[in-house]
């Protein structure tokens, strides 16, 4: 217990509640509300595999999603699946100001994935970026804080080897292939010399298409291989 936690007491990240003192993280009723990713996963994107929903595919499992659009990214681990629950941490995270929710989110992954993510041996967290325009906005980047959050407990050194090169119109109009025109522009990669992993950050994957134009950029600049690391995965389909 610091001085910061009476200033500033911790909320739940779902509610918005005030934790009782001395206590932080989420309820114990909205924790439930929360649905982590379990096994099986997508080998691609890392979404949780419902039944029926999964496809033999050289001995490894992929969600329909991957198995329709090439991926160049080689793998991923998500936490959460999008549900309404998620949906409030995800939005008091970018559009309130609730900073400290990244920490929550960091933690979690920490503790249920941690080991999962140290056996990538990855050298660096790349945060995905957002556009100069939205970050002045909003004065932060929600990804940087959650690779930061992960960061501090796994000690991997975040490197921001990204820019957006260009302002995207809003993505949610779109269909998979116009969203993926319109974000392979957007982004460009830093002289990545020496770098074999990068894990890829970001708070929500939902059609893939920022996640893959990332890689490539990555990939282009010279990464050897990149994992994906997504708070959440949406279900909405495109
Ligand atoms: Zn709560
Ligand atoms: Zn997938």
């Amino acid at each position: 217990m610091t001085l910061l936690d009476l200033i500033y007491p911790r909320r739940c990240p779902v509610c918005n509640e005030v934790r009782p003192f001395g206590e932080s993280g989420a309820c114990p009723a909205c924790l439930e509300a929360l649905s982590f990713v379990s096994q099986p996963a997508c080998m691609g994107c890392g979404k949780e595999l419902k039944g029926g929903g999964s496809y033999p595919f050289g001995g490894e499992e992929y969600c329909p999603d991957c198995l329709r659009h090439k991926r160049s990214f080689s793998g991923g681990i998500a936490l959460l699946n999008y549900n309404e629950a998620a949906r409030k941490v995800m939005a008091g995270l970018k559009y309130k100001n609730r900073r400290e929710y990244a920490d929550f989110l960091a933690a979690e992954m920490t503790k249920r994935r941690g080991r999962q993510i140290l056996r990538l041996g990855a050298d660096v967290l790349v945060p995905v970026p957002v556009h100069k325009k939205r970050r002045r906005e909003r004065g932060y980047n929600q990804a940087e804080l959650l690779a930061k959050g992960l960061s501090k407990r796994l000690s991997i050194p975040v490197r921001r080897l990204l820019i957006r090169t260009e302002n995207t119109q809003a993505q949610k109009e779109l269909g998979y292939e116009a969203r993926q025109r319109n974000e392979e522009r957007a982004f460009s990669a830093a002289d990545c010399e020496g770098i074999r992993r990068a894990l890829l950050v970001d708070d929500i994957y939902t059609t893939g298409a920022t996640a893959e134009s990332c890689t490539r950029a990555l990939l282009s600049a010279g990464v050897g291989q990149v994992f994906l690391l997504n708070m959440a995965v949406g279900v909405r389909r495109d």
